[in-house]
């Protein structure tokens, strides 16, 4: 593979508007750095409400105009012709993710045939706005359709842990559905979002139906959640980001898919496979530099079991290969910025303050010292309500807490203000369905972790927040039901 930067990273970027690639209204830009070397790439431009306005205007213009006319089977080919070109430059796509994130080429090289499944699943659903009718039981000279309707412009707002992904987690169900997008990516990692949608109009998709205004949350984000012409948003992110999102909806009263953090269990019990619980949870928690909303951070281990697993887990640490996302072999890379090492390494010594460091604990140094490389941690003997099992870290901390019973197990696990995901490992069928009907959470694996199917999808509940993402219910999310009621007489 061709390891040289890609020729799109580099200049200014621009914002994509009605089709055209525009200088943003402030005249300003954002740096984006390279997390593994803390080098400049290239500059974004920083949108603002005034980018925010033109892109809406242009989304509703699309919208209500030549996108409306689209039939289910043009939607479907379009994005299947959407499919094709993506894959052809899957290649570029993945190493400026890996560039501009961070995230090992294993792992964003590594998602290509399950893009190509997710775009083929919503390619699949463009028909779900289909008509229904049925003659009336309440008055047979009456007829009823019932036809599910595109919602409009969506707003979409996403973090910096996974852009790519998280772009087709919004023009995915947007485009199968018939509405139109502005998408904000997050300030510190938006190119992959930039290129594939650049890719995208390349493929074919009309001017106005995907725009995307670069920069800051306090600013661009704002707008579109306040924004009046903007249908739904559709936001990914913390949960005090997801609070001011909700207020600042208020005013037309917008459709939201809230898809917040998590401090997810994933629990272990002493009759558990401990060669695959043992990776299995450890890379639960530090794949993606643990910068994953559904990381299993708060591993519940049987107290018969918990010293042996946590040396294990500890020397199967020892193993991860940290460094340089482009370099062959790297399994973690390091976090997205200066700021997320500060919040992480506070929580490392919180950590150490509380509960017994096993493993880690330390930034890197040596030829990592340039980038925002920290070592995986496992913290063992942790009790559920200190800070570091609380509290979501959003980096590889991996706090391990002893428990006795199933029920026991499940108390501990729920004692969360989130409902993200969770995770079970024992050979033991009853406990294994107990368990996982028992955690109150949008997503429960057993005997793995971090699977995604996209015609399953996976979503929270409690402060996690609420919505879909993938499956049908993700579709229908962009879609709102009419009915018309006819007389036959
Ligand atoms: P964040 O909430 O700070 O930022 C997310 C996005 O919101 C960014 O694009 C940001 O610019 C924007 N934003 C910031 N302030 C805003 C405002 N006032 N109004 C509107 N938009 C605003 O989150 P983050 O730190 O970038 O991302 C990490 C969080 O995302 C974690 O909590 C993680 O668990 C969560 N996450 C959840 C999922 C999921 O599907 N549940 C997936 C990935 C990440």
């Amino acid at each position: 593979m061709d390891m040289s930067t890609p020729a799109f990273v580099q200049g200014t970027k621009k914002l994509l508007i009605g089709g055209q690639w525009v200088e943003p209204a402030s005249g300003q830009r954002i740096e984006a750095i390279n997390p593994a070397t803390g080098e400049l790439l290239c500059h974004i431009a920083q949108g603002d409400a005034q980018d925010v306005e033109r892109a809406v205007a242009a989304a509703r213009r699309a919208f209500e105009g030549p996108w409306s006319r689209f039939t289910a089977h043009g939607r479907r080919k379009l994005l299947l012709r959407v499919h094709d070109t993506i894959l052809d430059n899957f290649d570029e796509l993945a190493l400026i993710e890996t560039l501009d994130m961070g995230a090992p080429l294993a792992r964003t090289r590594g998602y290509k045939e399950w893009l190509s499944q997710l775009l083929q699943f919503y390619a699949s659903q463009t028909g779900a706005g289909s008509v229904a009718t049925s003659p009336m039981s309440i008055a047979p000279n009456f007829t009823a359709l019932k036809h599910l309707m595109p919602v409009g412009v969506v707003g979409g707002i996403i973090p910096w842990n996974g852009p790519l992904m998280g772009s087709w987690w919004i023009y995915g169900p947007a485009l199968a559905t018939g509405c139109t997008a502005v998408l904000k990516p997050a300030e510190d990692a938006s190119l992959s979002s930039l290129r594939v949608s650049e890719l995208m109009m390349e493929a074919g998709v009309p001017d106005g139906v995907i725009n995307v205004v670069t920069g800051y949350g306090k600013d661009v984000g704002q707008a579109l959640a306040e924004h009046r012409g903007v249908d739904r948003v559709a936001f990914t992110g913390s949960v005090g980001t997801a609070q001011a999102i909700v207020r600042a909806s208020a005013g037309n009263l917008k459709r939201l898919q809230l898809e917040l953090g998590g401090k997810s269990p994933d629990i272990v019990f002493a009759d558990a496979d401990l060669d695959r619980a043992v990776p299995g949870a450890s890379m639960g928690v530090f794949t993606n530099t643990g910068q994953v909303c559904v990381a299993g951070t708060r591993i519940l281990v049987q107290r018969a079991i918990h010293d042996e697993f946590v040396q294990r887990m500890a020397a199967f640490a020892k193993t991860i290969k940290i460094g340089d996302g482009r370099e062959p072999g790297t399994q973690i890379g390091p976090l997205i910025s200066q700021r997320q090492l500060e919040r992480v390494m506070h929580y490392m010594e919180i950590g150490g303050q509380e509960a017994e460091l096993v493993h880690g604990g330390q930034r890197l140094s040596g030829n990592l010292a340039r980038g925002f490389f920290v070592e995986p941690t496992v913290f063992a003997n942790v009790r559920n309500d200190m800070t570091i099992a609380q509290e979501e870290i959003f980096g590889p901390v991996a706090s391990v807490i002893p428990f006795d019973t199933v029920d026991e197990a499940l108390q501990l696990a729920n004692d969360t203000p989130y409902g993200l995901a969770g995770g079970v490992w024992t050979r033991n069928l009853s406990t294994a369905h107990t368990v996982s009907q028992g955690i109150r959470s949008g997503t429960v694996w057993v005997n793995c972790y971090g699977v995604i199917d996209p015609a399953v999808g996976f979503g929270g509940t409690k402060m996690s927040g609420y919505g879909w993402k993938g499956g049908k219910e993700h579709v229908e999310s962009f879609l709102y039901p009419k009915a018309t009621y006819i007389n036959l007489d």
